[in-house]
């Protein structure tokens, strides 16, 4: 696939760059992690769509989130997670190769936890109150 930095990944990366990895998909820290571990697992094949690639790339995709979320843990001891996958430009995604983020979060990480990925549309975020 041309121009696409994930592509690039899979074509390129050092072993030390890929936390796991498995025939069909791969694991790597995010470049601009919003917290301490934040990591990207893709599939190898270029598709920009989650629900586009065959189901076999994306049970890869969660069977491999378990190993990376035990790897994060010895590395770096968070105190929970937040899973992730945009979907299209309208639901945030900005790069076009699928992608599962997995965010360690960390006790006072923000004020107010609460919610997590609900943030992502803020006005509608809190129920609690
Ligand atoms: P999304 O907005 O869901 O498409 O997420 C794209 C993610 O890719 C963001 O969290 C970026 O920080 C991350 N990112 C962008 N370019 C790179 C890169 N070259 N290597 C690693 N992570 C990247
Ligand atoms: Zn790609």
């Amino acid at each position: 696939m041309k121009d696409c930095s994930f592509c690039d990944i899979v074509n390129r990366a050092t072993d030390n760059q890929i936390l796991c990895e498995s025939e069909m998909s791969l694991s790597f820290e995010d470049k601009y992690p919003v917290s301490l571990g934040h990591s990207l697992l893709i599939p190898r094949m270029h598709e920009p769509n989650f629900f586009k690639l065959p189901t076999s790339n994306q049970f890869d995709l969660w069977k491999l989130l378990t190993e990376l979320q035990e790897i994060l843990t010895e590395k770096y001891q968070p105190d929970g997670f937040n899973i992730g996958v945009n979907v299209n430009s309208d639901a945030g995604q900005t790069v076009e190769h699928a992608h599962i983020h997995l965010i360690p979060r960390y006790k006072g990480d923000v004020a107010d936890p609460r919610g997590g990925i609900r943030w992502v549309i803020p006005q509608n975020a809190p129920y609690w109150d």
